[in-house]
């Protein structure tokens, strides 16, 4: 079964289009943030509506999942189409008050894509991915707890995204393929593309967790997201440190050491200013004798 349907929020009362078993391996099929609207570079994000933004696929209700549990998404594949569009927004980024309002299409063919001559390699990304949270709707387009647009670039083939269920059954879903993207995100958007993800979504039970975390091959990585750098600092190093004074047997403030000494901080999106909240995550290495979550 491929899922193809499209949401354009996070939403515990999003009804489900598909049930999925701990251990299943889906296919979604999802169009690009801009509902695949823009494909030329006449065509100006200022003409486009914003509420068919960020497009996600699903939901899937995953059998057993109730809140308290960890959902856990492990990308196998991620199928892109032959073109992606990458656009300036008004008021949004860095350079926003230099720069003009302007859309680039760029092919993508033999895992590459052309930027002004230059021949750059594709790192295919899930840009929006996640769960219900629990009460009130998320639209697809911003970060939380739960999920949603986390921008993260290393949500690539062979990461394993632990997501906080929320929601009876998790109700997970996905959209927001980025072909390549820096982190931060500066000028708002990646290379945004259409395309299909495959899957696994493992279920692990009560475990408690509060934002998403992230395993990449060598890596443990926790995101938080805020409009305030402070808070989602914060928020994101609470989070490793709760796991890693678990594995590793150490009280906060030794945690706090290893952290200085021997762990990384970077932003997935922050292209201030923007009304979407920041999302950065805090890494550390990983080791084999200490897993942060057992799937
Ligand atoms: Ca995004
Ligand atoms: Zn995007």
């Amino acid at each position: 079964m491929i899922i193809s349907s499209v949401v354009y929020a996070f939403d515990p009362k999003n009804s489900p289009v598909g049930k999925a078993k701990s251990g299943d391996t889906l296919v979604f099929e999802t169009m690009d943030c801009f509902s695949n609207e823009i494909s030329r570079e006449d065509q100006l994000i200022t003409t486009f509506d914003y509420n068919r933004a960020n497009p996600a696929a699903g939901p899937i209700f995953v059998d057993g999942a109730e809140p308290g549990d960890v959902l856990v998404a492990e990308i196998k594949a991620i199928d892109l189409k032959a073109q992606g569009v990458v656009t300036t927004l008004p008021e949004v980024g860095p350079l926003c008050d230099i720069m003009q309002v302007r859309t680039k299409v760029l092919k993508v063919a033999d895992g590459h894509t052309e930027f002004n001559g230059l021949k750059l390699p594709v790192k295919p990304m899930v840009g929006v991915i996640g769960v219900a949270p629990a009460q009130d709707p998320v639209p697809c387009g911003f970060p939380g707890a739960h999920g949603g647009n986390l921008d993260c670039k290393l949500m690539g083939v062979g990461a394993r995204a632990y997501f906080p269920v929320r929601a009876p059954g998790a109700l997970f879903q996905l959209g927001d393929l980025h072909a390549v993207m820096g982190d931060g995100e500066l000028c708002g958007t990646g290379l945004e593309i259409a395309g299909k993800v495959t899957v696994t979504l493992t279920l692990i039970k009560k475990t408690p967790l509060d934002w998403p975390i992230l395993e990449t091959a060598d890596q443990w990585h926790a995101m938080a997201s805020s409009l305030d750098f402070g808070e989602a600092l914060k928020a994101a190093t609470r989070q490793l440190c709760a796991l890693v004074s678990k594995a590793y047997g150490w009280d906060a403030t030794d945690t706090f050491f290893y952290f200085s000494l021997w762990g990384d901080l970077a932003a997935n999106q922050a292209c201030q200013p923007c009304p979407v909240p920041m999302v950065l995550r805090v890494s550390i290495p990983k080791r084999a004798d200490k897993p942060l979550i057992r799937a």
